[in-house]
């Protein structure tokens, strides 16, 4: 059924005005109040009315305003007045509902100033709507409360941020706006079955540890292997820098040129790389000892049960000379601040999957952020509709009708055929893919959060 210009069938359109810039469309609503709503009497008198401006959704490029004359009417049993119902606006916003809708789903891919722009409401406004529509989305996904939960810094537009994630289904639950123990504890606190946590990944940070130990005081703690060995790394880096007081420039750029050999595991080396770092260790004793303790670092990692690795540590620390001492400062005060969790991986090792998937998070997620808002980039990376549902963009666009069958004219050059008539898809599905419905998600299976592959996938293509 063809309908007014606003496809709103519950308003008449009285009169449509158009300017360069916008549509000023006047309406009034098709049923009026026949009952009061307070005591349902139909005895309903007139009591005046006012012009009231709501915001609809852009139209052919223009803004939109619907200009009524809502009515205030009183009734004659109780004698109050009301003004009449106008359906399907948000009167509190002064727009129309679906204009709410549309600026909350677009407010995750647009800025602010973009959409305050084409729609001629105040950039506070939208920012406003957003918080709303992220408000309601918060109420109705839920993801489950990991079992094994990692808490990481990541860093997201600028700052380092928070992520917490699902060990066990590599995928990601939350991200928080900063890393302090505050925000942690809040998060944790909010954490619906928190007692189901049992282990607890993270990053070698205080604030995280602090916060975790008071509210889920019956979890483990575990330190990932990965940021204690980059710390052995990190002793390489300074003996290297260290040393180039002593070297020619030309040396320096020689070195500069072989710090990944040194960075390297001793097993992962080729012959030439081999070769390369013999002749820096035979020169300089000092980088030499401390690519081996480094290498020995390492080697704690093998051990089988915690007692076994505090066995190593203790071995390897005996042996550190006081000349080199300096630049594993910082492992060994680590080590001895946190020994209890980093003890913890023997018995409870973090995924090399989890690891290296988060690692990987990290290289693209820089790509992420410009022009966004930390509260829009959550958004979109929690409640993207296509992350949740592996699908990708909305559905090409279908025309409506077959186009009619073509009577091949002679003469006619094969490339006629259809006249111009777009060419049809082949793979065309029979009907839409069904729209994300969160309530129904949750029904069909638990909700464990966001795959992390996924989303590094969609980052990288450019999706997100
Ligand atoms: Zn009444």
């Amino acid at each position: 059924m063809p309908t007014n210009i606003l496809n709103l069938p519950q308003y008449r359109v009285l009169r449509v005005e158009e300017t360069n810039h916008d549509y000023h469309v006047t309406a009034e609503p098709v049923d009026v109040a026949s009952a009061c709503p307070h005591c349902q009497s139909d005895r309903l008198t007139s009591w005046g009315t006012r012009e009231q401006v709501f915001k609809d959704m852009p139209m052919h490029g223009k803004r939109v305003g619907i200009y009524i004359d809502t009515k205030r009417l009183r009734c004659q049993s109780c004698g109050k007045t009301f003004s009449q119902a106008l359906p399907v606006l948000a009167e509190n916003r002064m727009m129309t509902e679906r204009l709410v809708k549309w600026i909350g789903q677009q407010a995750l891919k647009r800025t602010f100033t973009s959409l305050a722009d084409e729609t001629g409401l105040v950039e506070g406004t939208i920012r406003n709507i957003f918080r709303g529509y992220i408000g309601e989305l918060e109420k109705t996904v839920h993801f489950e409360t990991p079992k094994w939960m990692g808490i990481n810094e990541i860093h997201i537009i600028n700052k380092p941020r928070c992520v917490v994630s699902n060990i066990q289904n590599n995928t990601i639950v939350d991200m928080l706006h900063n890393r302090n123990k505050d925000t942690v504890e809040k998060y944790l606190f909010k954490m619906p079955n928190r007692d189901q946590v049992q282990y607890v990944a993270m990053d070698l940070w205080v604030p995280y540890r602090d916060a975790v130990s008071a509210v889920l005081p019956e979890a483990t703690i575990v330190i990932d292997k990965f940021y204690v060995v980059r710390m052995a790394n990190d002793a390489m880096e300074k003996a290297r820098k260290g040393l180039r007081g002593e070297l020619t420039i030309k040396q320096k750029r020689g070195l500069m040129h072989d710090r990944f050999v040194l960075l390297k595991r001793e097993s992962d080396l080729n012959d030439k790389e081999r070769l390369n770092l013999d002749s820096w260790t035979k020169n300089y004793p000092a980088l030499g000892e401390t690519y081996r303790l480094k290498e020995d670092f390492y080697g704690i990692y093998e051990a089988e049960t915690p007692e076994d690795a505090m066995r190593r540590y203790e071995a390897w620390h005996r042996v550190i000379s006081t000349e080199i001492r300096p630049y594993f400062a910082d492992l060994i005060r680590a080590f001895t601040n946190w020994q209890p969790f980093i003890l913890n991986y023997f018995e409870h090792p973090v995924t090399n999957a989890y690891t290296e998937s988060l690692n990987s998070l990290i290289r693209v997620m820089n790509r992420l952020g410009r022009g966004y808002s930390f509260e829009a980039l959550r958004t979109k990376v929690l409640f993207t509709e296509s992350i949740h549902s592996h699908k990708q963009k909305r559905p090409r666009f279908e025309r409506k009708r077959e186009p009619e069958p073509v009577e091949m004219g002679y003469g006619l050059p094969d490339d006629a055929i259809g006249y111009g008539l777009p060419v049809m898809e082949k793979e065309r599905p029979l009907r839409p893919p069904e729209a994300y419905d969160p309530h129904k998600h949750e029904k069909r299976e638990k909700n464990y959060g966001v795959d992390i592959s996924t989303l590094i996938r969609m980052i990288e293509a450019g999706e997100l």
